[in-house]
């Protein structure tokens, strides 16, 4: 049975009665993610399953879809990415139970059982995004991809990425 999915993740609950859900977002929706990106409007697909394994353990395998317009790290021009991070988490109480899960799942030892469905799928998002976002293509001369090079081994990317949205903001007007 396919429905939106809840704002909070209830993780025994959903996981015991197998629920599976699937929505369609906004880049905008993700605040941490609307950040990085000018593509506010673009939408986000977002599927979720919850299974009980061994009795007792929550599971959630996810897949999310998106495309991000960011910004090239090599000739500043905007770059549209395509992301499709899918996950299998099986969420532990102690590192015993892992064990027999830890072949087809990434364990999370300790987590609460409610969380924000926001935030959760904010960080599968962000971990999947490069460090250093580009051009499939030669799209700066030599000399500016040293530049771009040399500045990123000082700097957060996404800071840095941030700099120059804002900077590219205030240039248009
Ligand atoms: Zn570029």
């Amino acid at each position: 049975m396919k429905q939106g999915i809840p704002k909070q993740i209830k993780l025994f609950k959903f996981s015991s009665r197998s629920l599976f859900f699937s929505q369609t977002y906004k880049v905008k929706d993700f605040p941490r993610i609307s950040d990085l990106a000018s593509n506010q409007e673009s939408a986000v697909d977002v599927e979720l399953g919850f299974e009980l394994k061994e009795g007792k353990i929550p599971c959630v395998k996810g897949r999310v879809e998106l495309d991000l317009a960011l910004v090239c790290q090599r000739c500043l021009g905007e770059v549209s990415i395509h992301l499709e991070p899918k996950f299998q988490l099986a969420f532990i109480k102690n590192e015993q139970q892992g064990e027999a899960l830890k072949d087809d799942f990434e364990t999370i030892l300790g987590a609460d059982d409610e969380f924000s469905t926001i935030e959760f799928i904010t960080d599968e998002v962000l971990i999947s995004i490069p460090m250093a976002p580009m051009h499939d293509y030669a799209c700066a001369s030599y000399q500016q991809d040293t530049q771009a090079t040399s500045k990123q081994k000082r700097e957060n990317p996404f800071a840095m990425l941030e700099q120059l949205r804002s900077k590219n903001g205030r240039s248009k007007k």
